[in-house]
């Protein structure tokens, strides 16, 4: 009889930082059966509904424990990013007891963290455990990731004061002010903090990334090439692994699939930042008048205004109507054209529909992989953490999104806002980032095929552990 390959997950607090390694869980136990995953989950205050109804569609090979929660009221006020960090130093404990415990009764070969939970790795030695990080981010931002400590060392100015763009091997130039948000106040604590979680990074056995061979073949061929003589782990490309179609849908969700029904082919743009993105309100505004202008069907998932872009990634259940912040009249004016809807939407389930023909994003790594593995052409409009980067990624190394310009005060323009729909819904140039954006859902399609390079992938780490049992 086949013996259980056992290993542990531990995500971090976040839709985006439990859903991918979730996701990441059923591909490898899907491809893998005689792989059982035990995942434990650090918590902060209660899980989202999304988050909860992910986790209602885990199949019978994945466990799943709730660490005793964080009280958010515990924490001191900072960014997310902290509370995140935050949280898992204070869940350790109850992750070394669940450890001890579950090791007493199976032996466990690795342990899988997201980069957030990277302390957690201090314990796969003890408890005998290769030790991987499972990276929701590009393999480009993993380059950086690499980079950041050297160029700490060499730089002395702030990242966005650099006058040339940063060349990686492999990599898509970076202008400093692309970089990560977290890096661009050098003397801040979140910098130091950021600067010390990236050093650690070596300390894993290998780096999982959620992207493929054929997408960022450049940065993921040059961290295999040079990475073993500057110590970085062997980086493994898995991707693209989104979420399928199959979580619940609420009745705002249905009203919105029901509307794009309607729609002819690839008429609508999708306009939404993610799981917590926010604008402030003023850009709340001249996005509105540029749809408005663009003269083009959209699908908007507004959120209230916030003067910091990230101010809800932790907390997108509030009770304020976000529609109250749109224009006087928008919602009449633009009746028909477009549908607005409050905070949430079925995001797949409207990248999947053929109504849909441009997706204006934030640029997270998730919501980007979903737009290629559906061929929508993106609108890049970045916001926070490692977004930026995705964006120069996405528009000047890929191209298959066109980025808006800002003005001196970081806002987009309504003028600039309709210019960029109408360049991508309708122009030569928009065209041709629908064909490039089709290519690409073509080998993103192949690479996890059955004898695809991110299926072989998995398939040469299963073999691994499946020989240390
Ligand atoms: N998402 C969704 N509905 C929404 C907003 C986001 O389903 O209204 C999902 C989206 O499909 C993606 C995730 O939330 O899987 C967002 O992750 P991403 O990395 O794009 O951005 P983040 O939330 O980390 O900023």
């Amino acid at each position: 009889m086949e013996k259980t390959v056992h290993i542990a997950v531990v995500p971090s607090v976040g839709y985006s930082h439990l859903v991918p390694i979730l996701q990441f869980s059923k591909q490898l136990v899907q491809l893998h059966p005689d792989i059982h995953v035990t995942c434990f989950i650090p918590t902060l205050g209660s899980p989202s509904n999304a988050s909860k109804s992910v986790l209602e569609t885990l199949p019978s090979n994945i466990n799943y424990t709730f660490l005793p929660p964080v009280n958010p009221n515990d924490l001191p006020q900072g960014t997310p990013a902290e509370s995140i960090h935050l949280t898992m130093i204070h869940s350790l404990p109850y992750l070394h007891q669940a450890l001890n415990s579950l090791t007493l009764r199976t032996p466990l070969v690795a342990l899988v963290v997201d980069p957030f939970a990277i302390k957690a790795l201090d314990f796969a030695k003890e408890f005998n455990m290769l030790s991987y990080i499972y990276s929701p981010l590009s393999a480009t931002t993993i380059s950086f990731c690499f980079y950041m400590p050297k160029l700490d060392e060499e730089t002395s100015c702030e990242y966005k004061d650099l006058p040339k763009p940063i060349k990686l091997p492999g990599c898509v130039p970076i202008h400093g002010r692309d970089l990560f948000t977290n890096v661009q106040d050098r003397s801040s604590q979140e910098y130091k903090q950021f600067l010390q979680l990236l050093k650690s990074l070596s300390i894993a056995d290998g780096i999982l990334v959620n992207s493929f061979l054929e997408m960022e073949s450049g940065p993921i061929k040059a961290l295999n090439e040079e990475g073993s003589v500057k110590g970085i782990p062997s980086v493994y490309p898995v991707g693209p692994i989104i979420q399928t179609v199959t979580s619940s849908v609420d009745a705002n969700g249905l009203e919105c699939l029901s509307w794009l029904d309607k729609q002819q082919s690839c008429s609508v743009l999708y306009v939404s930042f993610g799981s917590g993105g926010t604008l402030s309100q003023e850009q709340i505004v001249e996005l509105a008048f540029g749809l408005e202008l663009s003269n083009h069907k959209f699908l908007w998932v507004v959120r209230a205004p916030n003067s910091s872009a990230n101010a809800t990634y932790l907390s997108t259940q509030n009770d304020v109507d976000p529609l109250q912040f749109l224009p006087s009249g928008f919602l009449e004016r633009t009746r028909g054209k477009g549908l607005v809807i409050p905070s949430w939407a079925p995001q797949i389930h409207i990248l999947s529909h053929n109504s849909v023909g441009g997706f204006l994003t934030h640029c997270g790594w998730n919501s980007t992989l979903e737009s290629v593995v559906h061929g929508v052409p993106l609108i890049t409009w970045p916001l926070f953490a490692e977004q930026n980067m995705n964006a120069v990624l996405l528009s000047e190394g890929i191209k298959v999104g066109l980025r808006p310009r800002v003005n001196e005060n970081d806002i987009v323009e309504r003028v600039e806002v309709a210019k960029v729909i109408k360049c991508l819904m309708e122009g030569k140039e928009g065209e041709k980032l629908r064909n490039n954006m089709k290519e690409l859902k073509e080998v993103a399609s192949n690479a996890v095929k059955e004898d695809g390079s991110s299926t072989k992938t998995i398939s040469q780490l299963a073999l691994k552990w499946r020989n240390l049992v």
